[in-house]
């Protein structure tokens, strides 16, 4: 028997979250079980610890997109017992059982083995947020940033925050847009030089080109925000396109696009191919200084689950939440 954050939904369609002891003969057929250790929240959590978001596809259901842990039994000649390994994306904790557990069986295709320099805590404390981060911020690289302030948006958040930590280590002057004026001095502990407030940019566009300010820029809000700021990117940035706190449309106009050569880059992280992953992860093991990522985890345990859920869809978590599951 384990323990499991397990979502049941009701004959009403209403769902409820609750840590129950299961069976192993529940989990679900793999070819590497993996005796979890730590796990993470991510915005997509929120969303399926509660009413599912149309992500989640059968109840009773176990979310958790990431989790970081040991392999107990493989199937597969990539991995043996012992080994420590990381999973984000995939759909699992969606279409699949995820990390809110004490165990997991999963494909070893979805698997990275944990990269050198990083424990398994520190992984979850990356998470999706923190990958995801990285992923953009190659984005950028392999576009160019300009010279000026690279702007993070949604920066107190898990991929802003992570987003912010790389950038400023890499030697980038960074500005944060944040909703939440009191996260200024864990922001620029971070290393942001620049604290931007949210209502600078959340209004409408009435110009398409304003002045040219941002060398580049991570992007977790889209909406409103990300029509805007295209406006201000200098001639020949980026903008990595990575979330849609704000807003999943895109009021904006393809002026910055066709006179400034504003490129604009969509980051998945769930799909993401195995070498590029590996990629990612030696470049956040590399990049991201371990103290900066420390100061932005918030420890909590599996019954903490359906509250911070609610938390991080209302925009309230700060950084990143390390699950220890057991
Ligand atoms: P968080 O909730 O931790 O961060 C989001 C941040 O966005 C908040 O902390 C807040 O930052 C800001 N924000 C929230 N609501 C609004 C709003 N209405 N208008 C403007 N800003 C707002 O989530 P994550 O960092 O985990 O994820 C961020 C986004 O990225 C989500 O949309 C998520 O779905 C997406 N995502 C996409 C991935 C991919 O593969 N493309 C992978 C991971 C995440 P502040 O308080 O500083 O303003």
């Amino acid at each position: 028997m384990f323990n499991a954050l397990v979502v049941e939904k009701d004959d009403a369609g209403k769902t409820s979250a609750g840590v129950q002891q299961i069976g192993e003969d529940r989990l679900p057929e793999g070819d590497v079980t993996v005796a979890i250790e730590y796990s993470t929240v991510n915005y997509k959590d929120g969303l399926c610890v509660g009413p599912g978001g149309g992500l989640v596809r059968n109840y009773p259901h176990v979310p958790g997109i990431d989790f970081a842990g040991t392999v107990e039994a493989s199937d597969d000649p990539r991995y043996k017992a012992g080994d420590k390994v990381v999973l984000t994306g995939w759909r699992v904790g969606e279409a699949y059982w995820g990390g809110y557990a004490q165990k997991a069986r999963v494909k070893a295709d979805w698997l990275v083995p944990l990269p050198d320099g990083l424990d398994t805590r520190q992984a979850m404390a990356v998470g999706t947020a923190g990958f995801t981060a990285m992923l953009a911020v190659m984005a950028l690289e392999d576009h160019g940033i300009r010279d000026g302030p690279v702007l993070v948006t949604g920066a107190a958040g898990g991929v802003g925050s992570v987003a912010t930590a790389i950038l400023a280590n890499l030697g980038h002057a960074v500005a944060g847009v944040t909703g939440r004026p009191e996260t200024a001095d864990y922001l620029k502990s971070l290393g942001a030089t620049q604290i931007v407030a949210r209502e600078e940019l959340n209004e409408t566009v009435k110009r398409p080109l304003e002045a040219e300010i941002w060398g580049g820029c991570v992007d977790a809000v889209g909406g409103e925000m990300l029509a805007r700021l295209l406006g201000q990117i200098k001639y020949g940035g980026s903008v990595a396109a990575v979330g849609l706190a704000g807003g999943a449309g895109l009021p904006a106009t393809v002026i910055p696009f066709l006179l400034r050569g504003v490129n604009l880059l969509g980051i998945d992280s769930v799909m993401q191919p195995y070498d590029n992953r590996v990629r990612a992860w030696a470049r956040i093991a590399k990049d991201l200084p371990m103290d900066k990522l420390e100061a932005m985890v918030q420890p909590a345990v599996l019954s903490d689950l359906p509250q911070l859920g609610r938390d991080i869809l209302k925009g309230q978590v700060k950084g990143r939440i390390v699950v220890d599951v057991n």
